[in-house]
């Protein structure tokens, strides 16, 4: 039942391999209370005597224990932790310190969270494990997903995919994204192989570093490709709203390289370059067919570019759940009639359920916790009534439990025992049960825990932010405008504090409906701690900075230039790096101010 076995099985018919893995999944979750319990076992006898685990466990012999009773002892012994509780772990194995501090395997590799929802990239370990799990998530959600959206084998994916660079810490240890050490394993081939679905790009592309660069060259070898073309993906659905607004601004030049079978010399990577030249040819033919198709799609703002362009593609694949869905209005623009499948949950701490619906809209997708991967619990959160002296975001919790144990319709904040050394971890992300596949729950993503917006005894969430924004924008398309992007900061420094939003625009909206907007989110903020304080003026109106054209894009750069890959890049919605607020200051071109409260 462990992961590996599922993995290192070969040698068998596609179908017989599809109907492997679900029917290994199948088993799994029907046991799924056992097979956690087994899990942790597992986990901890390999890590037995680690320094982390005999900080509670002391001299404690677990391996003779019967597993249920380890369970209970560990839940009883060890604390629940965060990030930074392991920080000072990680760092010393960052530090090249190879003693067993959180796991018996010497750990060489280190993986860097996308760090963009709270601002700072957190490392933590990766291990061989790692890319194993992702594999197998992969190849587990490709087998439904083949149930509803059958692709033809041999077939290739234009996937937007990009590699961070990867550093060397004073140890010597790999760091760079997850995704990257995944992109450089054996189990990225293995992945092609044996789902007979190929990347469109070379690893030079992927590998590129710089991801202006390869995302022209994915789009051109993408084109190169269409009739081959089964489905576009990506990480993050931000990765393919980024490529298509190049591909808006850039489909002249990649139609002229199609034609004349040359490289643009935006392209200045060499190995980049002379991989891309290896594949390509001159087309004139096919590059005719795609100017007609882009001067016709231009004219009707590229809507429906997508299955246009690639008429032989069965979907479009990404994360585009949680702070991934106000994506979603533009993806649909360019996709239309094809279907957005969304993708997978995890994190870079590790892999925790699979979307065994693929033919639902985003909007209702739920995760199946895969109960081999690691070992899940679940604090229990309740609403609470307006008090507005805690510092808990407006919950109140209850004890962790066993996946085994949770709830329909209850939100929980999910902890991790992983095989990579993290011991009751607290994820900081929310969900909620929908639903349960066979014995293990099927969870929905509600967001992430943190507080990202306070003045003072107001908490609001990135959901909250995310809805009033939601609202906000809906007044904004009514009169013809597009919200591109956007972020927020709670500005203290001058009284009142007050909420500030920067909104990057398409389209022209006159002034007076963007004073609208501004009014709309500012009463869409329902919390009752912002609502008494905008009453009382101890929190100032709403500020909405219009930004100018091309801002986000500045702070991608930003972020890019600090080590974060375009993969797994998430847009801050809500900042206080001085970096970025001065960027978005000097590229702030009008701004509004709320009478919502006056
Ligand atoms: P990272 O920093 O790249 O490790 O980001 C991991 C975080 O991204 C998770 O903790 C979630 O908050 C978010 N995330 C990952 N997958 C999904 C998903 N399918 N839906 C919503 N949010 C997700």
């Amino acid at each position: 039942m462990e992961a590996a076995q599922v993995v290192n099985s070969n040698g068998n018919a596609d179908g017989d391999y599809q109907y492997e893995i679900i029917s290994w999944f199948d088993s799994v979750s029907k046991n799924a209370a056992m097979v956690q319990t087994e899990t942790l076992g597992q986990i901890l006898h390999l890590n037995y005597g680690v320094e982390y685990l005999k900080k509670w466990f002391g001299d404690m012999k677990i391996q003779d224990m019967d597993a249920c009773a380890l369970e209970s002892l560990y839940a009883s012994l060890v604390p629940l932790a965060s990030h930074a509780d392991f920080e000072p772990f990680i760092q010393r194995i960052a530090d090249g310190d190879t003693a067993p501090i959180l796991t018996q395997q010497t750990i060489t590799t280190l993986s860097l969270s996308s760090g963009t929802t709270e601002g700072r990239q957190k490392l933590l370990p990766f291990t061989r494990h790692s890319s194993q799990t992702t594999l197998q998530i992969y190849r587990l959600a490709a087998a439904y997903r083949s149930r509803v959206y059958p692709i033809r084998e041999g077939g290739r994916i234009l996937e937007f995919i990009y590699s961070s660079k990867r550093l060397k810490t004073k140890g010597g240890l790999t760091a760079g994204t997850a995704t990257t050490h995944y992109y450089a394993s054996e189990e990225f081939n293995i992945k092609q192989e044996k789902t007979k679905s190929f990347t469109c790009s070379p690893q030079e592309v992927i590998f590129g570093g710089d991801y202006k660069q390869s995302t022209y060259c994915h789009l051109l070898l993408g084109l190169l490709f269409w009739d081959e073309v089964e489905l576009i993906a990506s990480t993050f659905a931000y990765s393919i709203v980024q490529a298509f607004a190049s591909f808006e601004e850039q489909w002249e030049e990649i139609c002229s390289d199609i034609k004349d079978g040359t490289l643009s010399s935006r392209i200045t990577l060499p190995r980049m370059r002379k991989a891309v030249l290896d594949i390509i040819s001159p087309n004139p033919c096919l590059a005719s067919q795609i100017e007609a198709i882009c001067r016709d799609s231009k004219a009707s703002n590229w809507y429906g570019i997508v299955p246009r362009l690639w008429p032989n593609a069965k979907y479009v694949y990404s994360i585009m759940t949680g702070s991934m869905q106000p994506y979603l209005k533009k993806l649909r623009h360019y996709a239309v009639s094809l279907p957005l499948v969304s993708a997978d949950y995890g994190s870079t701490e590790g892999w925790i359920g699979v979307n065994l619906d693929p033919c639902l809209p985003p909007e209702d997708v739920t995760f199946a916790v895969i109960p081999t991967f690691s070992y899940f619990e679940f604090i229990p959160l309740y609403k609470k009534k307006q008090d507005l002296t805690s510092s808990t975001v407006g919950y109140r919790e209850d004890e962790p439990v066993p996946l085994s144990q949770v709830k329909l319709g209850q939100e929980y904040e999910l902890v991790l025992t992983t095989f990579t050394g993290l011991y009751r971890y607290r994820l900081g992300d929310v969900v909620e049960v929908a639903g349960f596949h066979n014995g293990t729950p099927k969870l929905n993503f509600i967001f992430r825990r943190e507080l990202i917006l306070t003045v003072n005894i107001d908490k609001n969430t990135e959901n909250d932010l995310q809805l009033a924004v939601g609202r906000g924008s809906e007044v904004l398309s009514k009169y013809g405008g597009e919200l591109v992007d956007f972020t927020s900061h709670a500005e203290v420094m001058h009284q009142p504090g007050h909420y500030m939003i920067y909104w990057e625009i398409k389209g022209e909206v006159e002034e007076r409906v963007l004073g609208e907007c501004c009014g709309v989110m500012d009463a869409s903020f329902v919390d009752h701690g912002y609502v008494v304080s905008r009453r009382t003026n101890s929190i100032g109106p709403l500020e909405l900075c219009i930004v100018e054209t091309g801002t986000f894009n500045k702070v991608l750069d930003y972020f890019i230039g600090n080590g974060a890959a375009l993969g797994q890049f998430k847009t801050p919605r809500c900042t206080n790096n001085h970096i970025l607020l001065r960027i978005l200051n000097l590229c702030t071109i009008k701004r509004f101010h709320s009478t919502a409260y006056n």
